[in-house]
């Protein structure tokens, strides 16, 4: 499942960050509010979309 690669708000492109933001949260070492905030994802309507995202592959995940 793809990440959209841009943000629907504000076209910001957000996809490129995705593959470091799964990596780093997904071992649970870092808060995902903290990596976002390093990655440079400001804006909330961005924010959204690789977090809310994360959480749809979770869901999902046990059904493919
Ligand atoms: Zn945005």
């Amino acid at each position: 499942m793809m990440v959209p690669v841009r943000c629907f708000t504000c076209g910001k492109v957000v996809g490129e960050h995705w593959e470091e933001f799964k990596t780093r949260t997904r071992e649970g070492d870092d808060d995902p509010e903290q990596v976002l905030d390093e990655l440079g994802v400001e804006r909330h309507c961005c924010r959204r979309m690789l977090v809310s995202h994360k959480d749809l592959v979770d869901v999902v995940a046990p059904y493919q």
